[in-house]
């Protein structure tokens, strides 16, 4: 099986001699980190990175690229105008970076995005073959999961998005943010750097789309899609390698020579409004002015790497820049010292680790960054030399990098004298903080990101290979009556709402039927046979409806039990949690018509479902967040139910309490389940791939069978009852 790697741009530096195209592999993180992977079939789908206008000239450039695995995607001028520069660079990337003052929202860029990711599909479907393993890589190509996923039915998609994803607030200033989210839930893996941006995208997803997750996995059409977090490491065995060689030492005297023995702080950046670049220079001027004892003493050498500096915004940074820079060393500057040296241009990768190495402060200061690579390369090229590295605390980096001097971008004093505390402070501890960040780096490094990614992937599919489940035919029907009918004791757990009866958005109509009823009865009756109704409804309820029947009732999602007909609590349950969570439901159900609390024995419910639907569920988002805030750590758990939000204790769920009636019962008894939503997967959970485990209107779920509606959950039933079959009618 083949492995495609799909990114805007492939990893090669192409340039022109006369009328040939030359081009250059460069090894980037990613590009590195995928050797490292086994003897995998690797292919790269991506654009070449320059415009080719001939036809003659794209046969040449794609044979040769070919030889090496790599496949063009080649992009004419406009789509490079709308796609790239446009939609990508000036709509996708300052929104999901904050910038929103930025973000340009054209609808000819958005065409041009649609355009060009279908274009990629395209190609991508020339060479997959079913079982390959597709994984896609970022910003630009968000909507190529679905697409693929429309085509592809038996490979594995992934994607890993490499810079932040924003909060639901910002990003919903998209016009098409839910096109977005619908390109991007087409993946069976997605992938963030940080648990944060994770955070802000299942958040959306549950706003926009409606689709709500469980420990991060989701169902749409049927499929699991896993969505984790996953910080992209460097190859830091390369840059060891590269600090200790002769060529980066040879750069790094001759550097030294020249400057002297004075302290160097160290910044590299791309051109860019993210990087902070500005604040973290009006920081070192204020620095030199509230510290003089450092004047002459300590330089700053801030390496810009060109970027877009056509497009007016990065024109006008740049030219900020120069302006900060030239005021500095006009204000300071002595005839023996220069306080900033700026480079505007990009190293070799010898001449950026002899820079490393030579920086006794890193300075890695984003308003807002992905992940930050440069953090992770200083660090490892610096090895047991001490070091100091002052880290925004808006970087992905900054999460895995906790021993670094954390710092607030925005807090221009703090940025400031951020600088003096990392010169002065004393070189044992710098030494000591630098080998902990080693030891992490090294730890998740490019190589286990990516294994750790595919690994995910291949886990992903098995999951939904163990997740589908097996539609209820005749076959299946007859494998369950020969259970029944030669296993002596039986038990019945019976979810009640949209399991023995439909109505799911009117539960009040849910009122059991006599044919339920009967059903009930006549299986109850059945010697071998006992019946549990396991709801999340409470114990009056119940009592009111089956209170005549011989059965056992579970009520409350678990937390009560009534056995032989009386009622208990199947744990020692503290509630004086209530008083302060019924404070807060009060408060959302004042403020949205229509909604209600619902106090339970040990549980308090929050519907909504009598108010506006769209209302109903944007408020119960807000609700769940609050509710999981002030709920952490309190032994609670918070359900999102169809229209209920529920909070109870955290160790009750339906699962516990099928468990607690099995005690009575033999080995190899007969055990059956059915449920229709994701508290009943705690049952199918406990009862384990040997019971008869059935679930009312979904395939992915931890229960054996799946049945389509609650009248096949009836069939069933009257199936073993009647030994004749019955399975779609009522
Ligand atoms: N870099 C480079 N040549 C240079 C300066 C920097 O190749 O002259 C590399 C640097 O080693 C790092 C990357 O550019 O791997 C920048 O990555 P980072 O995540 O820090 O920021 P990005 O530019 O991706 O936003």
């Amino acid at each position: 099986m083949a492995v495609i790697i799909v990114s805007n741009r492939l990893p090669v530096k192409i340039s022109r001699k006369g009328e040939k195209y030359i081009f250059k592999k460069s090894e980037g993180g990613l590009a590195t980190g995928l050797s490292s992977v086994g003897d995998k079939n690797w292919k790269w789908i991506g654009w070449p990175g320059t415009i080719i206008d001939k036809e003659k000239d794209k046969a040449n450039l794609t044979q040769e690229l070919r030889k090496q695995g790599l496949i063009p995607v080649y992009l004419s001028r406009t789509e490079i105008k709308d796609f790239y520069e446009g939609f990508s660079n000036e709509t996708i990337w300052p929104n999901f970076h904050y910038f929103t003052q930025f973000s340009i929202y054209n609808q000819a860029f958005w065409e041009s995005y649609v355009k060009v990711n279908q274009k990629y599909c395209t190609e991508i479907l020339k060479h997959a073959r079913s079982g390959d393993t597709i994984w896609i890589h970022d910003y630009h190509l968000l909507l190529l999961p679905s697409l693929l996923r429309q085509k592809l039915k038996k490979c594995q998609i992934g994607f890993f998005l490499h810079i932040p994803f924003p909060s639901y607030e910002i990003f919903r200033q998209i016009p098409w943010h839910a096109e977005i989210l619908h390109g991007l839930i087409g993946a069976d893996l997605i992938g963030f750097h940080t648990y944060d941006y994770l955070q802000y995208f299942l958040d959306s997803l549950s706003r926009v789309l409606g689709l709500n997750h469980l420990g991060g996995t989701l169902e749409v059409d049927g499929r699991a899609i896993i969505c984790d977090v996953f910080p992209m490491g460097i190859n830091a065995e390369m840059f060891e390698r590269a600090a200790m060689s002769s060529q980066v030492k040879a750069f790094e005297e001759k550097i030294r020579k020249s400057v002297g023995d004075q302290k160097m702080i160290l910044s590299v950046d791309r051109l860019d409004y993210t990087k902070g670049i500005t604040a973290r220079l009006k920081a070192f001027q204020s620095f030199l002015g509230k510290y003089p004892e450092w004047r002459e003493k300590v330089s700053l050498i801030q390496i810009l790497v060109p970027s877009r500096d056509s497009v007016k915004q990065y024109a006008d940074l740049k030219e900020e820049i120069n302006r900060i820079v030239g005021e500095i060393n006009s204000d300071y500057g002595t005839l023996n010292w220069v306080p900033v040296y700026y480079f505007y241009r990009s190293f070799t990768f010898e001449n950026l680790v002899g820079f490393y190495r030579l920086a006794d402060v890193a300075m890695v200061t984003p308003l807002r960054d992905g992940m930050n690579l440069v953090a992770k390369e200083y660090v490892i090229s610096r090895g047991d030399q001490p070091g100091s590295l002052v880290l925004s605390l808006l970087a992905g980096a900054s999460n895995e990098l906790p021993e670094a001097i954390i710092i607030n971008p925005y807090d221009h004093n703090e940025l400031r004298d951020s600088i003096h505390f990392a010169l002065s402070l004393p070189d044992n501890e710098k030494k000591e903080r630098m080998k902990r960040m080693i030891a992490n780096i090294k730890r998740s490094d490019v190589n286990t990101w990516v294994k750790f990614f595919l690994n995910r992937l291949d886990f992903a599919a098995e999951k939904q290979r163990a997740l589908k489940t097996r539609l209820v035919d005749r076959q299946v029907i007859k494998e369950i009556r020969k259970e029944y009918g030669i296993k002596p004791d039986r038990i019945f757990f019976l979810d009640y709402d949209g399991t023995l009866t439909g109505f799911k958005d009117s539960p009040e109509k849910a009122v059991p039927d006599k044919t339920l009823l009967k059903l009930i009865e006549k299986l109850s009756k059945t010697k071998e046979n006992k019946v549990v109704i396991v709801s999340g409804r409470n114990r009056e309820q119940l009592d009111k409806w089956f209170g005549k029947l011989e059965i056992d009732l579970v009520a409350e999602h678990g937390c009560v039990v009534k056995r032989q007909g009386a009622w208990s609590d199947l744990a020692e349950v503290a509630d004086e949690w209530k008083a302060d969570v019924v404070e807060v439901l009060k408060q959302f159900t004042d403020w949205t018509a229509g909604t209600f609390i619902e106090e339970k024995t040990h549980s308090l419910a929050w519907h909504y479902r009598k108010a506006d639907s769209r209302l109903g569920l944007h408020r119960s988002r807000e609700l769940i967040n609050h509710l999981r805030h002030i709920t952490a750590g309190k032994n609670l758990k918070v359900l999102d139910g169809e229209m209920v939000v529920e909070v109870k204790n955290a160790e009750v769920n339906k699962g516990r309490a099928c468990l607690s009636f099995l005690k009575d019962l033999p080995d190899k008894s007969f055990i059956f389940a059915a449920g229709d939503d994701w508290t009943d997967e705690d049952m199918f959970g406990v009862l384990g791939k040997n019971s008869v485990t059935v679930k009312v209107g979904s395939n992915v779920s931890l229960a054996r069978y799946t049945v389509r509606s609650y009248k096949e959950v009836r069939g069933l039933l009257r199936t073993l009852l009647d030994e004749k079959f019955i399975t779609d009618q009522e």
